[in-house]
């Protein structure tokens, strides 16, 4: 192992303790999409005190930031996401379903970790940059609202990618695994907001225009339009107003779709049927329609040789030796969730090469498309517990949690030093990321005057903040 890499495993190794409580913080604050505040703070304040020179607010994201070290190029690229999720509020380390405050937002995949991951190899990186006196400059770009799959298409489209050479995107999973090719989903994320008129619902219904009722309809068109789609898509919904009581007939009914599908094209394509399926509700109900696209992703995707860089990072790194109540823990949950009971897993899988497409998505698709990207995958949490679920919030802030991200930051770590100190590799992963593309070029799915919705899950945070508040941290993570 090179001397910048040893440093780096060794700064993670020192400040194991600071990672993991950085993590856990991250877990009480528990913040949605576009709410990350005191996610944001912590971790500018920790990149911002090791000597970054750090944007706050970026492309219209109170909560995004970018934080810069070094100089020239290349230019590597650690991004991530720090969001929790409504409704999955959960204590870790007890494998039965008990919030810690009761309906609130909680972290149930692990976003908390994965930002416990970048600062972690962001800290190291710097140190090992500085005592060997690597050039080039080192990017730790933060991500509000993945959840939503918000903020990166914004970020890409204003520019902020537009300086990379290579962008590494660590991501929790249950182990260590890099993958190429084509990982994830396209998706439209889009509301659909009707307008009638009121009326008494018992005494005149004839004088009001239901808009509840275009929901409605719409999503029976949706509905009979499933028969008719491509198999590897996928459409769901929540209804976001309804109405406000039975006698009074809606004036006002909104719906929030998001549309996937293998490809971009796909997913728009989705997205016009629900256009036509609006269009007809609004006739049927006579009411007015609008609609507000979100968000637009493109799918996922990994450079073959970023991601055989991060593999060979992985075969490096040691995997986390898990204990006796580890592997019970994780075995009671995985009984509890009625999943596959396997414990933990003690070994790195082999390297699987090229990828298995997913109908998950994540808004850092769109940086894949322009910047050669490895997404890789680090084990902090359970196998076989599938994410949005209580049961994938107990290990967030347990030692396997801390454990996986040691690992998780030392292969970033390695991976981001092995481009930084070889331009030539820099250039190979460039020259297949064009190969790769095949004249397939990027073009933005947003709406060109499209502003990303700011006030997102406001009412929702400070809903649940002050009694949230209540169970944070007190002690700071302190990198030494
Ligand atoms: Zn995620």
């Amino acid at each position: 192992m090179d001397r910048a890499k040893r440093i780096a495993f060794e700064t993670v190794d020192a400040n194991a303790r600071a990672i993991a409580l950085t993590g856990d913080s991250i877990f009480y604050f528990g913040e949605l999409g576009n709410q990350e505040y005191r996610t944001a703070d912590l971790m500018t304040s920790l990149l911002e005190e090791e000597g970054f020179s750090v944007q706050r607010g970026v492309a219209s994201f109170p909560t995004g930031f970018v934080a810069t070290y070094g100089s020239g190029k290349p230019v590597v690229v650690i991004h991530t996401e720090y969001d929790s999720n409504p409704d999955n509020s959960q204590q870790p380390g007890i494998p039965e379903p008990r919030p810690i405050v009761e309906g609130a937002p909680g972290h149930c995949e692990g976003h908390n970790v994965n930002a416990a991951v970048m600062i972690g190899a962001a800290i190291a990186i710097k140190r090992a940059m500085a005592e060997c006196g690597l050039a080039g400059t080192l990017k730790i770009v933060g991500a509000p609202a993945e959840e939503q799959l918000l903020s990166r298409p914004y970020m890409v489209r204003d520019g902020v990618f537009a300086d990379c050479d290579i962008a590494l995107h660590p991501h929790i999973g249950s182990e260590l695994s890099c993958t190429y090719g084509l990982q994830q989903s396209a998706l439209v994320s889009a509301t659909f907001t009707f307008l009638g008129e009121t009326a008494h619902a018992g005494v005149a219904p004839w004088k009001g225009r239901d808009a509840l009722d275009a929901v409605v309809l719409m999503d029976t068109g949706l509905a009979q339009f499933r028969e008719h789609m491509r198999p590897e898509g996928r459409m769901h919904r929540a209804i976001t107003e309804g109405g406000q009581q039975p006698n009074v007939v809606a004036r006002r009914a909104a719906v929030w779709w998001y549309f996937r599908d293998p490809a971009a094209s796909g997913a728009r394509e989705l997205f016009e049927q629900a256009r036509r399926c609006a269009e007809g509700a609004a006739l049927m109900t006579r009411t007015q329609w609008e609609c507000d696209v979100l968000s637009a992703v493109w799918p996922m995707r990994s450079n073959r040789i970023a991601a055989q860089t991060v593999q060979r990072n992985i075969d490096l790194v040691r995997h986390p030796v898990w204990d006796a109540g580890e592997h019970a823990l994780a075995r009671k949950l995985q009984e509890r969730a009625g999943v596959a009971v396997e414990g933990l897993r003690d070994k790195t899988p082999p390297f699987r090469g090229q990828a298995r497409q997913a109908a998950s998505a994540n808004d850092g698709g769109d940086v894949s498309w322009v910047v050669p990207t490895a997404k890789f995958y680090f084990p902090s949490n359970i196998p076989n517990i599938g994410f949005h679920h209580w049961a994938a919030g107990v290990a967030l802030a347990t030692s396997i949690a801390h454990k996986g991200a040691v690992a998780g930051a030392k292969v970033l770590a390695g991976a981001a030093l092995d481009f930084l100190a070889d331009p030539a590799l820099v250039a190979e992963a460039k020259a297949s990321f064009t190969e790769e593309l095949s004249g397939q070029s990027y073009e933005c799915l947003l709406p060109a005057d499209q502003a990303p919705p700011a006030d997102l899950n406001r009412e929702k945070m400070e809903a649940f903040r002050p009694a949230m508040q209540t169970h944070y941290l007190h002690d700071k993570p302190v990198f030494v």
